[in-house]
């Protein structure tokens, strides 16, 4: 190891490339054992990593990743939900080298501000739903979920309403990883490490039919879920709930798409006990719906949205919280709001941010997701639901998800819930990142994504579910 630390710093040193120095040699058992000795990763299971050695991604391009064993992967999962416009858009390298060069680094606190963040809010705004003109920047989604759930409380407190700070999300949802992001969200694992949630927010179910329908029809469900939302309501009081967060469409829970019964009903419930709406956009936002916005897609009137991922198309770190003007109007009256963070608004993953929108939009990829390639990816994408593993197959955009089962006509599941980790060791060696979440696979490609990688996309997974069938059946 000290050899390959040697090596490591003279690699540095003289600006060569590790890879081509380690060729000769077994490079990846060496980044494995290195990343093993010095590394921990995130969401892992480290004894059962260190059993097995992490997959070392080196390149990528367009909607491929490179392996350190130079295998070609279908990225079906755009990184993680976040490469929006690809891999290797020398543009960004431009716009990021540009901007290093002028200011590569200024705060935004203390009232001071510059170019590219103004830009970038402006920008923002005119793609946000009407009536959304103000931006916060961050560095996360997570940052984001932590600065809604401060911004929320201290606008009703600054209405002279302190004690209307409650929020409910759902359980299931995700909201990231900060210990306001995982109390917000509603995944149970995550809550037993760490004593979470905190104090001040509930959770109802999700509007999962497929998974938690029963006997219901998904338009009965769709109703039946948003309902337990006023009954939740009712239950803390109406003066103590403050908001209610979401993702338009679940994401790291498995893709839940709700009834199109569930959205209507949902506002329908916040109008009528004056409660913020908080649309948590980190993965719906900037094209993934085949609107800029998940929001638009389902006509919802959010007062606030976090986001982040498709923002910088996953280029470099950033995140913001969208907020409503009714809500900037009584933030201006709050004095002081005691919070941001060194890098709200980074003026190097600003400048990112403005060429990746510029992109999206010069490029009209966002309509294009909505008028050819989303619809060809669920055509596709549907023609997996004949396959004997097969229980649903769902999606909306450019995400989509089916669920493994082991029999169809009862939804009845593998006992030990391993369908999905053993079709996801099929994909990655077939060449293809699917992820499992459960023993529901999902994916979420680039938008660039193109209709004959499509096909591929789908012919590869038909394959992985076959030799997992195999496995299950053997
Ligand atoms: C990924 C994600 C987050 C967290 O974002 P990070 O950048 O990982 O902190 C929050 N909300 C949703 C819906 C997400 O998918």
């Amino acid at each position: 190891m000290t050899r390959l630390r040697r090596l490591a710093r003279r690699v540095f040193k003289e600006g060569r490339t590790m890879n081509d120095d380690m060729k000769a040699t077994n490079r990846t058992a060496q980044w494995q054992a290195l990343s093993r000795d010095h590394h921990l990763p995130p969401f892992t299971d480290y004894k059962l990593l260190n059993a097995k050695g992490a997959r070392i991604i080196t390149r990528a391009e367009g909607v491929y990743l490179w392996d350190s064993d130079g295998h070609r992967i279908l990225d079906g999962m755009a990184g993680l939900w976040c490469v929006n416009v690809g891999y290797g858009r020398e543009e960004l390298v431009q716009a990021a080298t540009q901007q290093m060069r002028e200011l590569s680094y200024y705060n935004l606190f203390f009232q001071t501000a510059h170019p590219p963040a103004i830009e970038l809010a402006q920008t923002i705004a005119d793609l946000a739903p009407e009536g959304m003109n103000h931006v916060f920047f961050t560095g996360s989604g997570s940052e984001s979920n932590d600065t809604v759930l401060r911004m929320v409380r201290h606008y009703w407190a600054t209405k002279g309403q302190p004690e209307k700070k409650v929020i409910i999300g759902r359980w299931n949802g995700y909201h990231g990883s900060t210990v306001a992001g995982v109390s917000l969200g509603g995944m149970k694992a995550l809550h037993e490490q760490g004593d979470l949630p905190i104090p001040g927010i509930e959770h109802i179910v999700q509007p999962y039919w497929y998974g938690e329908g029963g006997d219901m029809n998904p338009d009965e469900f769709g109703v039946w879920a948003a309902e337990q939302l006023e009954k939740k309501i009712l239950e803390v009081g109406e003066d103590k709930v403050a908001a209610f967060i979401a993702e338009p469409i679940q994401g790291a829970g498995g893709v839940i798409v709700p009834p199109k019964t569930y959205w209507p009903k949902i506002q329908e419930i916040l109008a009528k006990y004056d409660i913020l709406l908080i649309a948590d956009e980190v993965i719906c936002g900037f094209g993934r719906t085949g609107e800029w916005f998940g929001s638009q897609y389902y006509g919802l009137k959010p007062d606030l949205m976090p986001i982040a991922k498709g923002l910088t198309s996953g280029y470099i770190p950033m995140g913001g919280v969208i907020v409503r003007d009714r809500i900037v109007k009584v933030l201006n009256q709050g004095g002081e709001f005691y919070h941001g963070f060194t890098y709200s608004g980074h003026p190097v993953a600003a400048a990112v941010a403005l060429e990746n929108i510029r992109i999206l939009r010069d490029e009209g990829i966002v309509e294009r997701v909505k008028s050819e390639t989303a619809p060809y990816l669920q055509k596709r994408w549907q023609t997996l639901a004949d396959h004997p593993l097969v229980g649903e197959t769902r999606g909306v955009g450019m995400v989509a998800a089916l669920e493994l089962v082991r029999d169809k006509r009862t939804r009845a599941r593998f006992t030990d819930r391993s369908a999905g980790m053993i079709c996801r060791e099929h994909c990655f060696r077939n060449g293809l990142v699917m992820r499992a979440v459960g023993d529901t696979m999902i994916i979420s490609p680039p938008l660039i994504i193109k209709p004959e990688q499509i096909d591929e996309l789908v012919t590869l997974a038909r394959k992985c579910l076959d030799q997992t069938a195999a496995d299950l059946n053997g």
